[in-house]
């Protein structure tokens, strides 16, 4: 199951929670701690996005391969800066695509999107839930996975007018009851807010003055509290709120 995390703050070199961390995302691609349900390493594919003020819009940077394979991607990481950031290893669920496009983040109108996890049962599980997306929505899928699908019935409640925390609550929700046995982290910044669940799958989180991380495993041995199950988690640079996630949380 891969991983991610997202940083709020203060302008931060990408490669500090991405490389150089002690248990880096990095780390976490190869010898992660916590994977639950499957999987042993997150190496189908990569990608980051980061704001690199609080005016501009996020950039990205993605690949189809494990992120200690590419080459230039070092230096990269050590050249970036971001206000706001969320980057994710990938490992694939069997039957989909190995593909750069079905990495996260994904991206759109200001927003970074990343999934942590699996439909059960996909896709039938959710085709009813499916059916509420146009034609054209399902047509500009990122990729036929479970996690681009995510994306998109996350964007259409952000569309009908939904606040952030409502689209991923209200998405987590429906898409756990209509498939039991998922694994729905989903994880949403706009750079200034960060959305994320636990649904079945690890996530912590630690708050400095004027900053938050939030990361599927704690990056080093100070400060992160290990958040429980079914929670939906709004994070900002002032404080991080934790409430129980069920049907009508946010
Ligand atoms: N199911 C998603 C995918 O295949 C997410 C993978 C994961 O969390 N392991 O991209």
């Amino acid at each position: 199951m891969c991983r991610h995390l997202a940083y709020l703050g203060p302008p931060l070199c990408l490669a500090d929670p991405v490389l150089d961390r002690p248990h880096s995302l990095l780390a976490q691609s190869w010898a992660p701690r916590d994977m639950r349900g499957g999987g042993t390493v997150n190496a189908d594919g990569f990608g980051v996005g980061w704001y690199p003020d609080d005016e501009k819009e996020p950039l990205r940077y993605r690949q189809a391969c494990s992120i200690w394979a590419d080459p230039g991607f070092d230096q990269l990481a050590r050249g970036v800066t971001g206000t706001a950031l969320l980057a994710a290893v990938r490992s694939a669920t069997p039957g989909m695509p190995v593909t750069e496009l079905a990495c996260a983040p994904f991206a759109d109108d200001g927003l970074l999107f990343s999934h942590n996890g699996l439909i059960a049962g996909w896709p039938h599980s959710v085709a009813t839930i499916a059916e509420r997306l146009s034609v054209v929505e399902l047509l500009t899928m990122a990729a036929p996975t479970d996690s681009a699908l995510l994306w998109q019935l996350v964007r259409a409640r952000l569309a009908e007018g939904q606040d952030m925390a409502d689209a991923v609550a209200g998405v987590a929700t429906e898409v756990g009851e209509a498939a039991p046995g998922s694994r729905l982290n989903l994880l949403l910044t706009d750079g200034r807010t960060i959305v994320a669940t636990t649904w079945t799958h690890a996530l912590a989180v630690r708050q400095d003055p004027g900053a938050v991380l939030v990361a599927s495993e704690p990056l080093d041995d100070d400060g992160w509290t290990v958040l429980p199950d079914r929670s939906l988690v709004v994070a900002n640079r002032d404080g991080v709120d934790v409430r129980p996630l069920t049907k009508g949380t946010a």
